[in-house]
């Protein structure tokens, strides 16, 4: 799933915004709240907060497999440049 703002994007692999536990770790991560869960748990990208991203990397450092990244931060006032 991907949901675009106005200066940031967010991307997350389809099987690891459908692990309850995974979306329930990047809810509580996020400093500004651009993840939250469906009634079944899974993973819910805020639109509305997306822009209010502060770039902290905690929903990066939260993800599963630091070697196959599940979780990716897109700077689209840089040319959609990830945050790494
Ligand atoms: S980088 Fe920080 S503020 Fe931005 S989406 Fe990830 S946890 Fe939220």
């Amino acid at each position: 799933m991907r949901k675009d703002g106005t200066f940031i994007a967010v991307e997350v692999e389809d099987s690891a915004a459908a692990d309850a536990a995974f979306a329930q770790k990047l809810t509580e991560v996020c400093p500004v709240d651009i993840f939250a869960q469906e009634p079944d748990g899974s993973l819910r990208i805020v639109d509305g907060n997306l822009d209010e991203c502060v770039l902290c990397r905690l929903c990066i450092d939260a993800d599963r497999d630091p070697a196959h990244p599940a979780v990716k931060v897109l700077k689209l006032y840089d040319a959609g440049a990830l945050l790494v």
